[in-house]
């Protein structure tokens, strides 16, 4: 490993730090969720994806079809990744897996607790219309699910070793009672947060009890709701995406790749037309090691997803021998802003003051907050 995770310091915890130099572009490591899911309207407006590991399950054909509501003839169909003949489904339910692997995993670690035979909207089963009622206070764009916190537990519920696996989950949670409810009406919105006991209603009613009592009282489920505010990972996959790597590495003549480009500008043209920004498959999950991985507004590697919900952590600039390896927990837009904006835009969504190079660098900086920021989502 080329990477330890030490203690920093009384604020920040834990923190990864590199063993040896780590150039640009290389991987740090690949890790596999505890759990995954795909965002719910994301899954209801047809973006198909493996129940269990997010790869996509359309063909780039059918992808870029959909996307861009015509039918489109892609060119090198030979470099779609998507293998349909491996497909397979839940027996009980409508699940959809990429595999027979990834249905095995699911039905042992999680899904037979959680499968439900209706994903019918109207459905009176708790866990449809816990669905249903977060779909209404969590609209596009979506950035985490319920459904998490239901496999998190289901998964629990599964384990040959519950006590185990509740220790697992509790490494996720260090935050007094207060700061989870503050993380839980962020993470809802505070028009929604009168919406959190319903939320929890419903998800008492949906799961057996037996194990993870402290997770289903009312504090157990602000610190859940809070667990994945704060480490949920954005997930994205992509038929197109894949299919446009694949093209890429083709020995192509000079002509036929500037033919190439012009095709996936038209292409991309017409989805931005169709969809806007609405163009993977996306979900969130859970990583034990990704989420050791500090925040910083100038950091040094960034999370990629090959094709599922593997993360692979990569180094964005060459690291030192020594260097903490840090990731930014503000899209882009953020990181732009001025650090007063960025710090109060983390200390808003996990709770910290951030201490980084760059916010160092600029503690001469007023603290006023950017004209730009309004351009931010989520501001
Ligand atoms: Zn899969
Ligand atoms: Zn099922
Ligand atoms: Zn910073």
């Amino acid at each position: 490993m080329n990477f330890e995770i030490r203690t920093t310091d009384s604020q920040k915890g834990k923190g990864l730090f590199a063993k040896c130099n780590i150039p640009k572009g290389s991987v740090i490591f690949e890790e596999d969720p505890l759990v995954s899911c795909q965002f719910s309207w994301n899954a209801a407006y047809g973006y198909l994806a493996c129940d269990h590991c997010l790869r996509p399950l359309e063909t780039a054909q059918e992808n870029a079809s959909r996307l861009t509501g015509q039918s489109v003839e892609l060119p090198y169909s030979e470099c779609c990744a998507t293998d349909k003949s491996k497909m397979t489904k839940c027996s009980d339910c409508p699940a959809l897996y990429c595999s027979d692997q990834c249905k095995f995993e699911a039905l042992e670690s999680y899904h037979s607790i959680i499968c439900v035979h209706s994903e019918d909207p109207n459905s009176q089963h708790p866990l449809v219309k816990l669905n249903e009622t977060w779909k209404q206070i969590h609209f596009p764009p979506e950035t985490n699910s319920i459904m998490l916190i239901v496999r998190l537990l289901a998964r629990i519920l599964k384990s040959p070793n519950k006590e185990a696996a509740v220790a697992q989950t509790l490494q996720f949670c260090h935050r007094t009672v207060n700061e989870d409810a503050d993380l839980a009406h962020k993470l809802l919105g505070e028009k929604f947060a009168g919406q959190i006991t319903l939320l929890h209603n419903l998800l008492v009613a949906a799961l057996p009890h037996e194990g993870i009592e402290r997770f289903l009282t009312y504090e157990g489920f602000l610190s859940l709701l809070a667990l994945i505010g704060t480490n949920g990972q954005g997930v994205g996959t992509s038929a197109i995406g894949e299919w446009i790597k694949h093209v890429e590495k083709l020995p192509l003549p000079d002509d036929e790749k500037k033919a190439f480009d012009v095709f996936l500008d038209q292409l991309y043209d017409q989805m931005d037309e169709h969809v806007g920004e609405f163009l993977n498959n996306e979900g969130v999950a859970l990583y034990s090691l990704q989420s050791a991985c500090n925040h910083s507004c100038s950091p040094n590697a960034e999370p990629q997803f090959p094709y599922n919900h593997r993360v692979s952590l990569t180094a964005t600039r060459d690291i030192e021998e020594g260097e903490e390896i840090c990731i930014s927990y503000l899209d882009e837009c953020f990181l732009e802003r001025s650090r007063h904006s960025r710090r109060k835009e983390l200390m808003r969504n996990y709770l910290f003051v951030c201490r980084c190079s760059k916010c160092e660098s600029e503690a001469d900086q007023e603290d006023v907050t950017s004209e730009e920021d309004d351009q931010c989502e989520d501001d």
